[in-house]
């Protein structure tokens, strides 16, 4: 299997973030891809290649693109925000007010505003996702690394894996957060449905909701997305994620949320997997994009469930029992002991080196 990766990624390296009341360092850091480059590189079973150059253009086919234009300068307009006002003790661009809608209820919407900190503010939807010094470049790589792992199951092979850093899922079309900028396997799954022709469906098996996906094709009937994810009444991303969330208008339909209860075991996953998995089967096309974070696991700091190594392969197996291509996109996972062994598992399972290549 083909292996996307590029070490853009290290640019990326976001000091702390804001959370249970407190500043403390984040969990995403260039380790975890770098755990699994680590683990795949030295396999038979794994090709490793570099990204091509995509452009802006795919990226704007699902995001804002004042969103992309916001995040290229944000952190030279951080800096020179905190030269003018000569502020020493600022680190990375986190807001510390939000575009809550509750504030412009019944107004007009608000214009893009002018002042550092009001804009970064505007631009994402909560403090756990600073912008440093090598963020954008990183977040475009990452695209790229998503759209070459696209190219290269469009050009005939039955698999092929991106290592993402930083994740995407969270972003949707008008904001960033949840350590996501761009949403990668959103603009991939456009991508492939502008060059195919067909619709395309998305698997989402992180942790967490991918509120950002959903929300970017919640009006698509050509674009399924089925989550599985820690239910957002009691997980993060808290507001979206719900059963009752199918879909509207045209997409009406096209949205499956399975929650997970807090101590699922491998068993309850399969058993809940096979609702997502029949929901894949009935949808057209002929790809599926997965998005593989593996902060499911029982020992990652975020994750509540009681999931083992064990359910990776298994996991990777009734994926690929679908006989889609898959373009498999690197999300969370944040338990660097196991994730890159974790990552392995689950490709093998899809058929990495036996013939689905
Ligand atoms: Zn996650």
């Amino acid at each position: 299997m083909k292996v996307v990766y590029s070490e853009t990624h290290l640019g990326h390296r976001p000091e702390l973030e804001v959370q249970f009341g407190v500043p403390k360092p984040t969990p995403e850091v260039p380790a975890r891809a770098e755990e699994v480059r680590r683990a795949l590189v030295g396999d038979p079973r794994f090709t490793f290649v570099p990204p091509t150059e995509h452009g802006r253009d795919p990226i704007e086919a699902v995001h804002d693109p004042g969103l992309v234009r916001y995040l290229e300068g944000a952190w030279s307009e951080w800096q020179d925000w905190r030269r003018a006002e000569n502020v020493t003790t600022a680190g990375d661009a986190i807001p510390d007010t939000v575009l809550h809608p509750a504030l412009r209820e019944g107004m007009e919407p608000m214009a893009e505003p002018t002042a550092p900190l009001a804009r970064v503010g505007y631009w994402t939807f909560e403090t756990m996702s600073p912008v440093s010094a090598g963020t954008y470049e990183a977040a475009r790589s990452a695209v790229d690394v998503a759209l070459t792992a696209a190219d290269l199951v469009l050009s005939g092979e039955g698999a092929a894996f991106g290592v993402c850093r930083p994740p995407g899922h969270h972003s949707p079309r008008s904001a960033f957060g949840g350590y996501c900028y761009f949403n990668n396997a959103a603009v991939a799954a456009e991508y492939l449905v502008r060059h195919t022709g067909e619709p395309v469906a998305i698997l989402d098996v992180d942790f967490h909701h991918g509120n950002g996906t959903q929300q970017i094709f919640y009006r698509r009937g050509d674009v399924l997305y089925a989550s599985l994810h820690g239910d957002p009444a009691r997980e993060y991303p808290y507001f979206t994620g719900f059963a009752e969330e199918v879909g509207a208008g045209p997409g009406w339909g096209a949205n499956l949320n399975v929650p997970l209860p807090r101590g699922c075991t491998d068993q309850d996953y399969l058993r809940l997997l096979t609702r997502a998995a029949e929901a894949v089967a009935a949808f057209g096309g002929s790809i599926l994009v997965v998005s593989l974070g593996l902060d499911t696991f029982g020992l990652d700091p975020l994750s509540d469930l009681a999931v083992t190594s064990a359910l990776y392969g298994e996991m990777g197996g009734r994926v690929a029992s679908l006989r889609r291509r898959l373009v498999v996109l690197l999300e969370g996972g944040y338990h660097l002991p196991s994730l890159g062994a974790n990552t392995r598992s689950w490709l093998v399972g899809a058929g990495a080196g036996a013939g689905r290549d």
